[in-house]
């Protein structure tokens, strides 16, 4: 059967039937999987053998509230961004693409759920769809062709930009504006990489009060995944869990004419084809 692996209440947890039921993992499987879901995480392959030897789960209940699940990956030890990755963006930023991957931190304290709430600190925050891998297993210095056999799944991510603090001085700083406290929900839950027919030809929207705002696709992104991947971990020792998130197509507010920046009571939704959605509401902060 397939899955996502999601965190329900601080629980591993796996998602069926498109997100509409939900299995404990640890009561489904008599406790071979541990409770905390970075734990779980770490035993990856064999929650999907055990997963893919069923067709169904008998202790599968509806997902009453998908307001309950958390962060999928709740603690990842690191989390890169990748700026100006889709060449439609690097265009509308007016920027000559860049000759190496663009590399910023977000911190833990970002990290949200699919519902999470965004708590606008200026005038200025923006929206930004973005396909993140998360990382199956530790490696150092792995070659591109390896790279991809690292990777537990992909779940959807908004990078969150309070565009005021990103360029408030120059050089910008990109880690502070885009870690304030829930300015990186991810969701819903990850999707093992063996149920993408191909993780660099996927549709890649946000909406934002239900309009079209941005609507791209995976393969413009100008560093693929094993590429970031193998560029990362030539510096960076990667480990279980450790999230990438990979860059935004064009549509962001900052850079239309005129700009348009997210307003309380908003609605963000933002979908990747075959990762299913997120859905986060803006609020004053
Ligand atoms: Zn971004």
């Amino acid at each position: 059967m397939s899955f996502r692996f999601a965190n329900l209440e601080g629980r591993a947890s796996l998602l069926l039937e498109n997100d509409s039921l939900v299995v404990d993992l640890a009561r489904a499987t008599d406790g071979q999987v541990p409770e905390d879901p970075m734990l779980a995480i770490a035993r990856w392959d064999w929650i999907q053998e055990w997963a893919s030897a069923r067709s169904r789960v008998d202790a599968a209940v509806p997902l009453a509230d998908p307001a309950a699940l958390g962060p999928c990956v709740p603690r990842p030890g690191k989390i890169f961004g990748i700026g100006l990755n889709y060449r439609d963006h690097v265009e509308e930023a007016g920027i000559d693409p860049p000759s190496e991957p663009l590399v910023f931190a977000k911190f833990l304290n970002a990290l949200s759920g699919p519902r999470g709430v965004v708590k606008l600190l200026s005038d200025r925050v923006d929206w930004e769809v973005e396909l993140v891998v998360v990382m199956g297993r530790g490696c150092y210095r792995v070659a591109a062709s390896d790279a991809l056999a690292q990777v537990a799944g992909y779940c959807v991510g908004q990078d969150i930009s309070d565009r005021r603090l990103q360029f408030s001085g120059k050089p910008p700083q990109f880690s502070m504006g885009k870690s304030i406290d829930g300015y990186g929900p991810i969701g819903p839950g990850i999707t093992p990489l063996a149920s993408l027919r191909d993780p660099h030809d996927l549709e890649i929207l946000c909406e934002i009060n239900g309009e079209s705002m941005q609507k791209g696709r995976t393969k413009d992104m100008i560093f693929g995944v094993a590429e970031l991947i193998a560029y990362l971990s030539r510096y960076c020792s990667l480990e279980v869990g450790d999230l990438i998130f990979t860059g935004t197509p064009s549509g962001v507010g900052s850079l239309r004419d005129p700009r348009i920046y997210l307003k309380p009571g908003d609605e963000i939704r933002s979908t990747i084809e075959g990762l299913g959605s997120i859905v986060n509401s803006t609020v004053v902060g």
